[in-house]
């Protein structure tokens, strides 16, 4: 007998955004277009079962251009975006490649670039060894541009380019924490340029947003992600800062905390930009098995932005 009734605050929007969706769909598409194998560099967006799915298809992942064994087969480069180096040495292989980087992240590649041919020094806000920061480093030569992580390396930087600064963010950074970064590097360069547009993508905002909306009334918060997830980690933090310290990434159904759910009366639920619906929903289902559950899902925005797929896959 069910004898706990628990209300789950479901945020929306969440899971899936369209830069995932585009990624996933490059893989299917460049299977069905050139047949298995097809190799993807790096796990094409950080989700353990959107990869081990896609798998199941016919993509074998591999984290270097030189671990692929057949050179006849085209590898797709993930959602996060790659150095330079990477279609360089796929060039020099002579390996057809798909490019499945986000296009806001490309964006952001080409803001860096732009800004380093007027002589610009550029700061990129982000975490070190995440393959997006990797990425976007990689577009310009050593030296040219260099990463604030937090506000302290804001704090204790020193401009000894000698050149006019500008700074550019990572994608799915907490919107909140940039916010102080950059509060420190206006203060203490006033003539820094900024993107003309948010470089932290719609996605990444509209999930945080959503979060900080109910995170305050829930006793418990769950973000469904994988590990690697930067997205998704920065909603476990946002639900902590916005009022529920019993805040968690879980990367799917089968690690459900029952006991400590049965002490609370409303939890909430959120998916990181790479994990699907499904999990989300198995989630819930795996607690409607086991206490009474009313569902309340709080849509803060609709979201209504779609990426087409490159050309020659049509
Ligand atoms: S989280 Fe944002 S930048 Fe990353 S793939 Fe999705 S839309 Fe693109």
């Amino acid at each position: 007998m069910k004898n706990n009734n628990i209300k789950i605050f479901l945020a929306a929007p969440r899971g899936f955004c369209a830069g995932v969706d585009r990624a996933i769909e490059i893989v299917k598409r460049s299977i069905k277009k050139y047949g298995a194998p097809v190799y993807v560099r790096h796990q094409i967006v950080h989700n353990k079962h959107v990869v081990e799915n896609l798998k199941k298809i016919g993509a074998v992942f591999v984290e270097e251009i030189s671990k692929i064994k057949d050179k006849s087969r085209p590898v797709i480069f993930s959602a996060h975006g790659v150095p330079k180096s990477v279609p360089r040495e796929a060039l020099n292989k002579k390996i057809e490649f798909v490019d499945a980087t986000c296009p806001l992240v490309s964006k952001v590649h080409r803001e860096a670039e732009n800004l380093n041919k007027k002589g610009v020094h550029v700061l990129l806000i982000g975490h070190q060894n995440h393959p997006e920061v990797i990425g976007t480093m990689g577009q310009l030569p050593d030296g040219e541009i260099e990463l604030i992580e937090n506000v302290e390396d804001a704090k204790k930087h020193k401009n000894i380019s000698g050149k006019n600064l500008a700074y550019v963010t990572q994608t799915t950074l907490s919107v909140d924490d940039t916010f102080e970064i950059i509060k420190i590097l206006k203060e203490k360069y006033p003539n820094i340029y900024e993107p003309k547009k948010e470089d932290i993508c719609y996605a990444t905002t509209n999930r945080q947003a959503a979060v900080k909306k109910i995170a305050k009334y829930c006793d418990m918060f769950f973000v469904i992600g994988s590990s690697n997830s930067s997205n998704s980690l920065r909603l476990v933090e946002v639900a902590t800062s916005a009022g529920c310290p019993s805040s968690e990434l879980i990367h799917s159904a089968s690690a459900i905390p029952f006991e400590r759910i049965a002490k609370c009366k409303t939890i909430g639920i959120s998916s990181g930009a790479s994990a699907p619906e499904i999990l989300v929903q198995n989630f819930i289902d795996e607690i409607k098995k086991k206490f009474n559950v009313e569902v309340d899902e709080v849509e803060i925005i609709k979201e209504n932005i779609t990426f087409k797929v490159p050309g020659k896959l049509n």
